[in-house]
């Protein structure tokens, strides 16, 4: 599932592709990837409009129209974006195009189709809930500490949750614990300053990582990470714990091992990272 930096990597690439004509038509043809509008409604509303700024938000494409409108996109698991420069059917995997009267067309490809999609004149609608970015300077060992300090969960899944740090997913979460010594069933009340600091540092450092590396692209299927012109990320070789399992420790040597940690797969090194309860 594509996280922040890989967010950040298709908001990048969508900006440098200058979108600046206008939209002349949309086409929807899975209505269930639109959440808070029906299909007409938003043909309607998009139609005649430019986009006017691309940005992110956690894990959402945050698109500013010219008509005090605000479109987002959720890539979920297997949503990506294409720009295509002609204005060609949508194949059966392109369940949103957006056609520019400059000759080309935005593609929304998703396989699985749990992509969303809304359209929205308040964005606190879509985004209200979501917590800090990590990578702003609001992000403060500060902050950090006391969201620790006034929960009694376990690490992980704390990680996962947006509205307390926005952008986050698996593979960054079993990084950055990797990087900070502790274990993903740690409970966030009882884990040690020194840690704390270093998950500080480790949060950002991992999603630094990612972002100069264009996201991580784990395989070579349809539903891996693409950025748009189906670039993938280069960010896997980087990894230290993320789908390691049964291979050595970079640290210590000791096999990574695979866990199931509040539903979700998790990987450890239970030699360097310590479990605080
Ligand atoms: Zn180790």
């Amino acid at each position: 599932m594509p996280e922040l930096p890989e967010v950040e990597t298709v908001c990048r690439d969508l900006a440098a592709e200058k979108l600046t004509a206008t939209i002349e038509k949309a086409t929807v043809k899975w209505p269930n990837i639109l959440h808070n509008i029906s299909p007409d409604k938003f043909k309607k509303q998009i139609k005649e409009t430019k986009f006017l700024e691309i940005k992110r938000r956690g894990k959402y494409i945050h698109i500013v129209l010219d008509n005090q409108m605000h479109l987002f996109i959720h890539l979920r698991m297997t949503g990506r974006v294409a720009i295509n420069l002609d204005h060609s059917k949508p194949n059966k995997h392109e369940h949103v195009v957006l056609y520019f009267n400059d000759g080309r067309s935005l593609r929304y490809h998703d396989t699985r189709k749990f992509g969303k999609w809304s359209l929205t004149k308040n964005p606190e609608e879509v985004i209200g809930h979501l917590g800090v970015e990590p990578l702003e300077k609001e992000f403060t060992l500060t902050v950090l500490k006391d969201l620790l300090l006034n929960s009694s969960r376990q690490i992980k899944p704390f990680l996962l949750d947006q509205t307390k740090i926005a952008g986050i997913g698996n593979i960054y979460a079993d990084e950055s614990l990797f990087f900070a010594g502790i274990h993903p069933e740690s409970i966030t009340a009882k884990i040690p300053e020194d840690n704390i600091k270093r998950l500080h540092q480790g949060i950002k450092k991992v999603l630094r990582q990612g972002l100069k590396n264009m996201g991580t692209t784990l395989g070579s299927s349809e539903t891996n990470f693409y950025s748009v012109a189906k670039r993938k990320g280069r960010n896997k070789e980087k990894l230290l714990v993320f789908r390691r399992e049964t291979q050595n420790c970079f640290n210590c040597e000791t096999i990574i091992k695979k866990l199931v940690v509040a539903q979700r797969g998790t990987h450890i090194c239970e030699n360097c990272q310590t479990l605080f309860s």
